[in-house]
């Protein structure tokens, strides 16, 4: 048992079931299904969580109506050929020891995605626009509000006969259940609009519908935002009001609920949108105070969401009061035995979620399978788990302490290869270093803490401070040489008069030279944190901007809720201007010139006393002669990208180095 964390691994019991412990992976897409069911990824993706010591796994969310399609890659639980799937995952969970959730969703006017690209079409009590995906609703029937209603009774049971153990309805982030009980959203006059009785009536009927359709041995949770931080959202004193009614339900002498879910915000707008995965600019388990709220209320256990993502943090809140279980799902999502660590103290082993929403939130919204940034493990666990051993151990050099590099390297020691890493800088971390220096990113760091610790614990030779040269090289005589020496900055052809103040981004991130007063001219080709970051730090210091991106629109390359929070910071400020479309083609002494990316015209922007130019970068590859090795390029030293790409580079070089020699010697 944890001395670290006792309450944290307490077991709780939900309506008929005890949960091991507290740590809970919560619904969230994965993009694993196969064709709208449960295939074999998603089987494998749960089950190393179950494996790796969580407590209670709530399965994605599933449609219980043909209206419910809100992506084109939702589970579907209408019909039983939906039953095989839950069953496998069910399986899967319940051999680890933990407990498996299903979530019944319909998402009302929260529709992503139309058919084959066509705009999508959805239900809602009323005909309310949907600003975030631009969706106009058809206002439901009464007769259609039934049945849909009666949807979510057989989904629940169709689930509940796979084995599964429970059932979640999802209320929460302003989905249909939640869209009836908002007066701003439903103007309907028949019995399921008007007055706060009529409009609790769709979820109250879609509780006891549950709660009768699966009986009195089945889990029946809710989640709901405690809060919806939109403008036209519910505050927290009217939804504690509906939890208050929703808590005293009952069927045939059994509570209709089991506990409440708590999360924060709301899907149809991007302001409250941000609280679905909040990311690292907001601070952890920030949301606790709404569960904290929800349980002076209840005596039903409650659990609570919101960047809980360390298990001190959890521990915390659960010993204050504020929840009983806390969601730790990207905790999992970027170590999947976080919770089997915790238990065991092993704190120092606990690769943390760093909170950049890149891979596993990002990739749901490009409509890709879920992983990681800093494990690509995660989503695809039937590709390189359990990691393949070597039979004849060879020697592998490593060339660059960066985020590829260091995968690389803990990756192929961990197979049971001898890896030297050899570092040109005194320090791990290659451009994670810098990254971390822009405002409201230092916890990116993590990512380089994380890896090079990774590296030491897999026992690879480490060497900073170490340029690798052909001597180097010859002496050590490896068997397979790995580079990964990443990227440099690259100016761009411009035209700069001798008395203009102009300095590229990476120097400027690495010398913070003074600059001189008046408007910054920071250009940005790519619509990264990068150009974003440097004007808002400048900002923040008083300093007047011109942000002008080759993008479409500053931080159109970064995630949509990390977008949304930074553009934000940067308009509280007042002090930047904005130009998209545009690329620096200039600089005199107190003017930049801007070609337009779209057409012939060319943008001045005056008085402008210092220019910070981020351009594309270049690739870094040393000149070495390798010829008596085999040699592989890896990350920003093969094509400059993110940490991302860098670490899955990474980790498949080490693979497949590893696969070729199981090969070789059969
Ligand atoms: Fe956390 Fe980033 Fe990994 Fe998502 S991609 S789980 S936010 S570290």
């Amino acid at each position: 048992m944890s001395q670290l964390f006792p309450h944290l691994f307490e077991p709780i019991t939900l309506g008929s079931h005890t949960i091991r412990n507290r740590i809970v992976s919560s619904g969230h897409d994965t993009v694993l299904d196969d064709h709208g069911q449960i295939g074999e990824d998603l089987v494998a993706y749960h089950e190393a969580r179950a494996a790796g010591g969580a407590g209670l796994i709530v399965l994605q969310v599933s449609g219980v109506h043909e209206t419910a399609r809100y992506t084109n890659h939702v589970l579907m639980a209408t019909d039983d050929s939906s039953v095989p799937g839950y069953r496998a995952v069910a399986e899967a969970v319940h051999r680890h020891g933990a407990t498996i959730i299903a979530q019944l969703f319909h998402p009302g006017r929260e529709v992503m995605d139309g058919q084959r690209g066509m705009a999508p079409r959805a239900v809602a009590p009323s005909d309310a626009p949907q600003e975030r995906f631009k969706v106009v609703p058809e206002a439901l029937s009464t007769a259609a509000v039934k049945d849909i209603v009666a949807g979510y009774a057989s989904a629940a049971k169709r689930i509940a006969s796979s084995g599964i153990d429970g059932v979640e309805i999802v209320a929460s982030h302003g989905y249909l259940p939640i869209q009836f009980f908002n007066p701003r959203i439903n103007t309907r006059t028949d019995e399921y609009g008007g007055t706060p009785a009529n409009r609790r009536r769709f979820l109250a009927e879609v509780v006891a519908a549950v709660r009768a359709a699966v009986g009195p041995d089945v889990v029946v949770g809710l989640r709901i935002s405690g809060e919806e931080k939109t403008e036209e959202g519910l505050v927290a004193a009217e939804i504690l009001e509906l939890i208050g009614h929703l808590d005293e339900l009952e069927h045939e002498g059994t509570d209709c609920l089991d506990y409440f879910s708590i999360t924060a915000g709301d899907s149809s707008t991007l302001q409250g949108a941000v609280h679905i995965v909040p990311s690292m600019q907001v601070d952890p388990a920030y949301a606790a105070n709404l569960s904290e709220q929800v349980k002076k209320i209840t005596d039903k256990p409650v659990m609570v969401a919101g960047r809980i993502n360390q298990p001190h943090e959890a521990e915390a809140a659960i010993a204050e009061g504020r929840t009983d279980m806390a969601i730790m799902t990207r905790a999992m999502i970027c170590d999947p035995a976080m919770a089997g660590k915790a238990r065991r103290d092993a704190v120092e082993e606990i690769r943390a979620c760093i909170g950049c929403n890149q891979a596993c939130i990002g990739h749901f919204q490009l409509g890709v399978p879920i992983s990681c940034i800093q494990y690509p493990e995660s989503g695809r666990e039937l590709t390189f788990l359990p990691r393949p051993q070597v039979r004849i151990r060879r020697r592998i050099l490593v060339v660059g302490g960066g985020p590829a590099g260091l995968k690389a390297a803990a990756v192929s020691a961990e197979q049971g290869d001898e890896v030297i890493l050899c570092e040109a800088g005194p320090h791990l971390g290659g451009a994670v270093l810098l990254a971390q220096e822009l405002p409201y990113r230092a916890e990116f760091g993590g990512a380089a803490t994380n890896l090079s610790a990774e590296a030491v614990r897999a026992g690879v030779d480490i060497r900073t401070s170490t340029p690798v040269t052909q001597q180097i090289v010859d002496e050590l005589d490896p068997d397979h040489v790995i580079i990964a020496t990443g990227a440099r900055q690259r100016m761009p052809d411009l035209e700069i008069a001798d008395d203009a103040f102009v300095i590229g981004a990476r120097d400027y991130l690495e010398q913070n030279p003074q600059l001189p007063a008046g408007r910054v001219l920071v250009t940005d080709w790519k619509g990264d944190w990068i150009g974003l970051g440097i004007a808002l730090r400048l900002a923040e210091a008083g300093t007047p901007v011109t942000l002008a991106t080759a993008a479409n629109f500053a931080g159109a390359a970064i995630q949509q809720y990390t977008r949304t929070l930074l553009v934000s910071q940067a308009l509280r400020t007042g002090r930047i201007s904005f130009l998209s479309d545009a690329r620096l083609v200039g600089v005199d002494a107190d003017t930049g010139y801007l070609q337009s990316t779209l057409c012939e015209i060319v943008h001045e922007v005056d008085e402008v006393a210092a220019t910070i130019v981020s351009a594309a970068p270049r690739s870094v590859v040393p000149d070495l002669d390798l010829r008596a090795a085999s040699v592989r390029v890896i990350g920003d030293a093969l094509a400059p990208r993110t940490v991302e790409e860098a670490v899955y580079e990474g980790l498949t070089a080490a693979s497949e180095l590893a696969v070729a020699e199981l090969e070789v010697t059969g």
